[in-house]
């Protein structure tokens, strides 16, 4: 079994690179450890309209709701409002989960793409000391897979870009533990998407509620690991919806855990080897959203296959051209994200009462962080010396 690029995981970073490279050209497989693409579902399942320009899903099966915008609840409940005139592109979808990340791979197979399910990347395959490929079991049978160029799409969990040498270790100050229920019979089909902070509601992290349509809404917690203790996501979670009338009356039709990784990008490329999505910490540090990242990121790391294989190099300087251009187009808003994340962690609750209450009328031109931070240096002056380190990250 030899190929251009063999890609371990098949869900949106590792589905949308392969598309693009297959595209390119290159012949492609993609291994997953799961019996089925997609499932079980580990997600909040929200994702900006952004998508759209990718053109990577047909139809609209994967569509549960389209959101007019989001809202952001403070500890006690001022409410900051985005809006789709003001939030533009930022504002977003719904979707299932599952049935999205199928669609991705469907659009993937046909462009060439060959996909293995129950195939469990073990490590790296090595000739010479180069990586060669991958060693993989299939159901019962152990496969050595070759391969010019290994793509790490393989999540949070990510081996593949530790078995290189890549240092992947994730610090509980950099991951959230995650709990959501599916909730059905519940009134709230609202178009927007909730997020509530505070100290006792989510330490760290946030509740969110995403609406689905037919009464349903998932609705989560994530903590930050390094202030999460056993049962405490479920406790807190439970707490948030018993005092919702709107929401105590559900049932969970779904529960899941998961963890999500809030850290600072890590090196993408070594010779012969790429890291996409999650397991490039591809992931908005503030909000713990990283579909939107997994597509973009992968559409590059795709084409640079391409590229590549029509070169017939596979070194790193060669497969930096990757790195150089996901830097780019969103590694500095990650990093702004993981400095502005620093400093809301440490902001006590009365102060985002009073940040929330200064923002709540105000009309956001987009929803970014640099407009946050406009909005919040012009009413609050005092904030400019503790917002120096964003405002010059978000203008470099
Ligand atoms: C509770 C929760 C809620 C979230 N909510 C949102 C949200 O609302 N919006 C948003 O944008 N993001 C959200 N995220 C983050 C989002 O789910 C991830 O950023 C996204 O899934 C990243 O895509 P990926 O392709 O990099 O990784 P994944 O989707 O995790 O795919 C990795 C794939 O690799 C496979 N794999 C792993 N190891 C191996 C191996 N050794 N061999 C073969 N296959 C392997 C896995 O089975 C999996 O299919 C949430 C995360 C969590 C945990």
């Amino acid at each position: 079994m030899k190929y251009d690029a063999l890609v371990v995981g098949s869900g949106p970073a590792g589905s949308t690179t392969a598309r693009f490279a297959a595209e390119a050209g290159a012949k492609v497989l993609i291994i997953e450890r799961r019996a089925e693409v997609g499932v079980p579902v580990l997600c909040g399942e929200g994702i900006s309209q952004k998508v759209d320009s990718f053109n990577v899903l047909e139809g609209k099966r994967w569509i549960a709701t389209k959101m007019d915008g989001a809202r952001i609840f403070s500890p006690n409940l001022t409410k900051i409002t985005l809006a789709a005139e003001y939030a533009g592109s930022e504002t977003g979808y719904v979707v299932y989960r599952d049935i999205f990340d199928q669609e991705l791979a469907r659009g993937a197979v046909k462009k060439g793409v060959e996909i293995m399910l129950d195939t469990c990347a073990v490590n790296l395959l090595k000739k010479n000391g180069k990586i060669a490929g991958v060693k993989a079991r299939h159901f019962d049978k152990d496969l050595d897979i070759e391969a010019d160029i290994v793509v790490g799409a393989d999540g949070v969990e990510s081996r593949v870009g530790k078995w290189a040498g890549i240092q992947t270790t994730l610090k509980p100050y950099d991951l959230e533990t995650c709990l959501q229920y599916t909730l059905t019979n519940v009134d709230c089909d609202s178009p927007y998407c909730d997020f509530y902070l505070g100290k006792k509601i989510a330490p760290g992290g946030y509740v969110w509620v995403f609406p689905k349509g037919n009464d349903t809404a998932n609705v989560g917690i994530g903590i930050l690991a390094s202030l999460s203790e056993s049962g405490l996501a479920e406790k807190l979670l439970n707490k948030f919806i018993a005092a919702r009338p709107e929401l105590k009356k559900g049932k969970p039709i779904r529960v899941l855990t998961g963890a999500d990784p809030v850290a600072k990008p890590i090196e993408s490329v070594l010779d012969n080897l790429m890291l996409v999505g999650d397991a490039a910490r591809h992931v908005d540090p503030i909000t713990g959203g990283g579909l939107m990242t997994a597509i973009e990121g992968g559409k590059y790391a795709g084409e640079t296959i391409g590229k590549a294989v029509e070169q017939g190099r596979f070194d790193k300087q060669t497969l930096f051209e990757y790195e150089a251009i996901w830097s780019k187009a969103f590694g500095k808003k990650l990093l702004r994200n993981y400095v502005a994340k620093e400093i809301l962690l440490n902001m006590e609750d009365k102060t985002l009462d009073m940040l929330a209450d200064s923002l709540k009328d105000y009309k956001f031109e987009e929803f970014s962080t640099l407009s946050i931070i406009k909005a919040l240096v012009t009413k609050h002056p005092s904030l400019l010396v503790k917002l120096t380190p964003l405002m010059k990250l978000a203008r470099a």
